[in-house]
């Protein structure tokens, strides 16, 4: 059996690339960049004044002049003027270019108006290059602003449009298909029976998937039903990229997916991790292009394993660098057994010093999610056979 790592690591190796796609600015943020992105021109493109103001020759204030004529204006977005006398001024705005013969700008606040001519306040001291972002200062045109690779924020949007560019390449968001499984689940909303239970499993799996930036999420419910399940399993791996499900992965009589998937020529990754909750986890693959997690059933274990494995996989798929759990400081010992990781319910909150200090709270089993409510994620501990410490730092996974 693989431990979450290794289970993790085979994921990462065997699911298939997401394909790329060309989208809009609006639609970049949170997504991989699957190109370069050049800069079009000098950062800033000219002499950009940071003030409103006037813009003056330092050599005049330099030789004891204080009052100044203003001899003209030069808005932002217009072409560049120039001083036609050095002792004199032009009124100016932010984001204008610096006219010529012009070397600093004195902000509107330190000078008086005195109707055609401003004088300046006796404690402004005029230096050369004063409230002027200089051209190329930031970068220059042909660098290269950002790799591929690069996940897109906010600011790694403004510089794909300072480029000049309306469109870039990025990972394409894959179609995702969440399907619970089992005879015994009742759709919210619809009556129910005393012996029946809530389908609640899909809609965490989706929620989890949502609040990382994955929206293109559909579900669905499938019975126990052998020929009901390869029927619509076809009809799923046909129209999407990855299909996540939960249940009908155990032992029991009527947990047929594993054998429906691989009659649907799924390849087998693994089935079952070293874990608990959730140890029948089981991924395959279709090539091309299709990833299939199937999480056990038990709402912990679903949750816990959607987030262990769905989400990094997810991520590898887009080509994301896998970035590091959070390690956290267990805030009191917990006992593992011997041969299965655990994955740990906590709270989390800073300490004095401003560790992230992890509290444990234990579910009373893998069915119980009423108590995972109040929780942040859950720590991942090695197995025993000695108790996890309190005190030592492990990787925390928020939900
Ligand atoms: P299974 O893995 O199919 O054997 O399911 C294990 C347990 O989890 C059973 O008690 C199921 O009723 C429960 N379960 C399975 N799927 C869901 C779901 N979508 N929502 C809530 N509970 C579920
Ligand atoms: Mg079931």
């Amino acid at each position: 059996m693989l431990s979450p790592p290794e289970a993790e690591a085979a994921i990462a190796r065997e699911v298939p690339g997401a394909p790329s796609a060309t989208l809009p600015l609006t639609g970049l943020v949170g997504r991989l960049l699957r190109e370069a992105i050049v800069a079009e021109r000098d950062q800033p493109p000219f002499h950009r004044v940071s003030m409103d103001g006037f813009a003056i020759a330092s050599q005049a204030w330099d030789r004891g002049i204080r009052e100044f004529a203003i001899v003209g204006t030069q808005a932002a977005g217009a072409p560049q003027t120039s001083l036609p006398d050095p002792e004199a001024c032009i009124e100016i705005m932010t984001g204008a270019v610096l006219p010529g013969g012009c070397d600093c700008v004195i902000p509107v606040e330190r000078t008086t108006n005195l109707g055609e001519r401003i004088r300046l306040a006796d404690d402004v001291v005029a230096k050369a290059w004063l409230n002027v972002h200089l051209q190329g200062s930031d970068s220059r045109a042909g660098d290269r602003l950002l790799d591929a690779g690069s996940v897109l924020g906010p600011a790694e949007v403004a510089v794909v449009a300072s480029a000049g560019l309306a469109v870039a390449t990025v990972a394409a968001e894959p179609r995702i298909m969440v399907i619970s499984t089992g005879d015994e689940l009742v759709e919210p909303g619809e009556p129910i029976r005393d012996w029946q239970i809530r389908r609640s499993n899909a809609y965490a799996v989706v929620a989890a998937l949502q609040r990382r930036g994955f929206l293109k999420v559909a579900h669905d419910h499938l019975p126990d039903d052998l020929d009901v399940l390869r029927e619509r399993l076809r009809v799923h791996l046909d129209m999407h990229d990855v299909l996540v499900l939960s249940g009908g992965v155990s032992m029991g009589k009527f947990d047929f997916i594993p054998k429906v998937l691989a009659e649907l020529g799924v390849r087998t990754v693994f089935h079952k991790v070293a874990q608990r909750p959730g140890k029948p986890m089981w991924f395959g693959v279709r090539n091309p292009g299709k990833a299939v997690y199937a999480l056990p059933g038990n709402p912990v274990s679903t949750l816990v394993s959607c987030i262990r494995y769905v989400v990094p996989g997810l991520d590898a798929s887009l080509g994301k660098a896998r970035t590091a759990p959070l390690q956290v400081v267990l805030g009191s010992d917990a006992s593992v057994s011997a041969d299965l990781s655990l994955f740990l319910p906590v709270t989390l909150a800073q300490d004095g010093s401003g560790r992230q200090v992890a509290t444990p709270k234990p579910t009373r089993g893998s069915g119980d999610f009423v108590s995972l409510t109040a929780t942040d994620g859950f720590v991942e501990l090695v197995p025993g056979p000695r108790a996890a410490q309190a005190g030592s730092l492990v990787p925390f996974y928020a939900w």
